[in-house]
């Protein structure tokens, strides 16, 4: 889906639309508290996106039982960490932190270099697999349930995401409960609830995730162009979800494997 445009402020007087996302978040809110009754333990991979903020607000905000954790994979922008700061600060709750294992950082820099994930989407993934999916991996360990804020018009990737599936590589039932959601509708509700967000969005970011490997887009381009802009379309999934029942798997960087100049 393209960006609308890069900060068109949402017209709150728009009654129809707020109609319609509080609506959406009290359907939301319902499904939050099911799964909270149904699928104990259930967590909420929270990165930090303007999605994941309207996810937080409604999970610690309401106190539904349901974890909230994040992957620092060392490489996020610092708007980011002032964010979970923010937030903690706002809800008056320290965030649980996953961060990748020494060892499998050192590997794959030793394999490919510091950034060495410019070189090719082999490499790329395999930076993805130490910083991402491995520690995504313990946090998911022993839950019945996790919780993402992706939503079916953020990429080409994303097109058939569905609200609740099973995520057969993680053993488990994801549930994106903003699946159906649009951008606007996203900052109608961070904006009319005055929810702290990303500094990043109100400088050309839509999609933040680490810092090296996220750039700002121009209005009209894809939402998600600023995410590993230098791969195709088709390739921009990190390893942590599967959509459609194909998952960009990751390959662990083998140790030793040939070492590709830093881009
Ligand atoms: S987004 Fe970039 S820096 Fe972050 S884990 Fe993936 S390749 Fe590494």
């Amino acid at each position: 889906m393209l960006r609308e445009a890069l900060l068109p402020l949402p017209d709150l007087a728009d009654v129809d639309l707020v109609d319609t996302v509080a609506a959406k978040a009290a359907t939301v809110r319902r499904l939050l508290r099911d799964v909270a009754r149904d699928y104990a333990p259930a967590v909420f991979a929270n990165s930090f996106g303007a999605e994941d903020m309207v996810l937080t607000d409604m999970i610690w905000g309401d106190g539904i039982d349901i974890g909230i954790f994040s992957l620092d994979t060392g490489r996020l922008p610092a708007e980011t960490y002032e964010l979970m700061a923010a937030a903690e600060h706002r809800y008056s709750r320290h965030l649980e932190i996953f961060a990748p294992r020494h060892e499998l950082v050192q590997d794959f820099i030793s394999a490919y270099g510091i950034n060495g994930f410019y070189n090719s989407v082999e490499a790329r993934k395999g930076c993805c697999h130490a910083r991402k999916v491995e520690p995504l991996q313990r946090a998911l360990n022993g839950k019945q349930a996790w919780i993402t804020g992706l939503r079916a018009g953020q990429s080409q990737t994303r097109e058939k995401l569905k609200t609740i599936s099973f995520d057969p590589a993680n053993n488990l039932v994801k549930i994106s409960p903003l699946a159906d959601w649009s951008e606007r509708e996203i900052w109608v509700y961070l904006r009319a609830n005055r929810i702290p967000y990303n500094a990043l969005h109100d400088h050309g970011f839509p999609s933040i995730g680490c810092a090296p490997c996220t750039r700002a887009v121009a209005p009209g381009e894809d939402i998600r162009a600023g995410r590993w802009w230098w791969e195709s379309p088709e390739t921009k999934e990190c390893g942590l979800h599967l959509i459609d029942g194909k998952l960009q798997r990751i390959a662990k960087p083998e140790v030793g494997a040939e070492k590709t100049a830093v881009a």
